[in-house]
């Protein structure tokens, strides 16, 4: 009987015919009416009320409520949204390479514009295996939130691989952060306030720029050349401006792949100790080597407490796990700490024992392997076909990392050349993206060697060459 009753009101409220704000008979009243006990007609409102259809008024009524917003699709022309939405500013994001691509409907496009490596080549069926295994083994303890530090044997993990690497480490410096993104955040925002200044490289990892812009920080930008970040600008800044933290890739760098050089390393340690200035050092992609021996991490020069170091298994192993880590000694580890327990309470639990169970029995550094062996012959395959078809343009050959840097000649812009590339049927990252505002350069663009097979990566420089001739001959004269 309190379902007739709530069916029938339900549906006058949605339907309108029982406008908002019209007062519904007392429960007494039409209880007596239907010939009902009071308390079906009772409960068929309080479902009602749970519903958020009705609301009672006390010592006044139960009234229909004002009906909620049509879904976003059935949205009258004239709608108003919210003033508080109406002091926004609009925002409309600019398509990215992948989605400008996507738009050409090119029957076979080629892209090498992502960020990281290739998602074919991801070890799907071992991972399911192991977090089946992860489940059966810690149950409940898998699925509560855990410490917000990070699950204490992955740390344990970590700190022994990097013992490895000449990065000594304890577990109790180390933090698991959702992908290093979160690691950056969690240093910028607990170090910089507003309008204070970040002194970045350029070109730098566009993520980077996104965060330190969106913290209202001001960009202090520092030119990199084949050996990597220029100590001399570093140091001239530091001597003009309150610089309060220096963020920078030492390693296969995102977007150039250049690596600092030692005693370029040595240097700028120096001058952070001199200037009091802390160090963001991001790894991400440190494992990935192709050739030539490994340079210590500027963490693994320093002598404590002036770096912060930064890693991820998104590179190296899969993106969506969302679990990085930072390293970090002296008084900031445990306000990074705090910081992170109220920025998200904790990272993924159920993910941190699956990555340290998959690490612990080596298929991690399996993986690790594999993945170099194969990201070494696209290297060499990107590089033979930039040789063979772009020969008017500029390259450092990476020894390691995900990206091969190509400066444009002279004069040519790298986004007025994406759409045509787009058009042949491949995608890149322009340059434009790794510059902050006013520092922007657009001659240069990135791509990714790693994520296409070798013939593919052929066929998208050809591509690319094309693009380069119908651009370079006049076509970005006519538009
Ligand atoms: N640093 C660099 C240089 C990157 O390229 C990326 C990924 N785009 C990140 C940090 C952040 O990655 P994640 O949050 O997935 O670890």
């Amino acid at each position: 009987l309190y379902r007739q009753i709530e069916g029938f009101l339900r549906q006058g409220i949605l339907s309108g015919s029982l406008a908002a704000e019209t007062r519904l008979p007392a429960t007494r009243t039409l209880a007596r009416d239907l010939g009902l006990n009071r308390l079906t007609v009772e409960t068929a409102y309080a479902e009602l009320q749970a519903d958020g259809l009705i609301y009672t008024r006390s010592g006044s009524g139960t009234y229909v409520l004002p009906r909620f917003q049509p879904a976003a699709a059935d949205r009258p022309a004239d709608f108003a949204w919210p003033l508080w939405q109406q002091e926004e500013v609009p925002h409309t994001p600019s398509l990215t390479p992948d989605e400008l691509l996507a738009a050409t409907r090119h029957p076979q496009p080629l892209s090498l514009a992502i960020g990281t490596g290739d998602s074919r080549l991801f070890p799907v069926k071992d991972f399911h295996k192991i977090v089946q295994t992860v489940i059966r083994r810690d149950g409940i303890a898998a699925l509560e939130y855990g410490d917000p530090r990070g699950y204490a044997p992955l740390r344990r993990t970590i700190a022994h691989v990097l013992g490895s690497q000449g990065v000594p480490t304890r577990p109790d410096n180390i933090l698991i952060t959702s992908g290093s993104q979160q690691g950056l955040a969690l240093m910028a925002q607990l170090l910089l306030k507003p309008g204070d200044e970040v002194l970045v490289e350029t070109p730098t990892y566009g993520g980077a720029l996104d965060l330190f812009r969106a913290l209202n920080l001001s960009i202090v930008s520092v030119p990199i050349d084949a050996q990597g970040l220029q100590i001399d600008h570093v140091e001239q800044q530091l001597q003009q401006r309150p610089i309060k933290l220096i963020y920078t890739m030492p390693t296969f760098q995102n977007p150039t792949g250049i690596c600092l050089s030692t005693s370029r390393r040595r240097r700028l340690l120096a001058l952070a100790d001199r200037y009091n200035v802390p160090i963001l050092e991001d790894d991400f992609v440190g494992d990935l080597r192709y050739e030539g021996r490994a340079q210590p991490a500027l963490k693994a020069l320093d002598s404590g407490g002036r770096v912060i170091y930064l890693s991820t298994f998104s590179k190296m192993l899969m993106p969506g796990l969302r679990v990085g880590f930072l390293v970090a000694d002296g008084p900031i580890y445990n306000r990074l700490v705090n910081f992170k327990r109220a920025s998200d309470l904790a990272t993924s639990n159920l993910t941190q024992r699956a990555v340290e169970a998959y690490v612990t029995i080596g298929r991690y550094q399996a993986h690790l392997r594999r993945s170099c062996q194969i990201y070494r012959q696209r290297r060499d395959a990107m590089l033979t076909a930039i040789k063979r078809y772009l020969p008017g343009v500029q390259i450092d050959p990476p020894r390691g990392g995900l990206f091969v840097w190509v400066r444009l000649p002279a004069g040519l812009s790298s986004s007025q050349l994406l759409p045509l590339a787009c058009e042949a049927g491949m995608a890149f990252a322009p340059g434009r993206d790794f510059f902050p505002p006013d520092s922007l350069e657009d001659n240069a663009l990135r791509l990714n060697f790693a994520a296409q097979h070798p013939a593919d990566i052929e066929e998208a420089i050809k591509r690319l060459s094309s693009a380069l001739h119908r651009y370079s001959n006049g076509f970005h004269k006519v538009h």
